[in-house]
């Protein structure tokens, strides 16, 4: 997944609490009714509505949610949202 397009979004404030405006994405790619994002301050998966305003996706929904995208873009997806989550704890720590 390369990761290297951003576009404005409306305004949508994370479960952490963050101010998300922006997301990025595959190259030429626009964010579409279903996507999948995840917040960069805390590694929280979000999902875009059919207005494109992002929803939060709840734990109980979690491994039915990224088994829509491809196995590359999951692995991608877990390793990234990874990444995240320990560089959050850390700040929070
Ligand atoms: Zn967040």
């Amino acid at each position: 997944m390369k990761m290297e397009f951003t576009r404005r979004m409306p305004e949508y404030v994370c479960a952490c609490g963050n101010k998300l405006d922006a997301a990025t994405a595959d190259v030429n790619k626009s964010p579409a009714h279903g996507d999948l994002s995840l917040c960069c301050y805390c590694g929280a998966l979000n999902q875009f509505d059919e207005n494109l305003k992002l929803q939060p996706v709840p734990d109980d929904k979690f491994d039915e949610v990224i088994q829509t995208v491809s196995p590359s873009d999951r692995e991608d997806l877990l390793k990234y949202r990874e990444m995240i989550k320990k560089s959050y704890q850390s700040r929070m720590n």
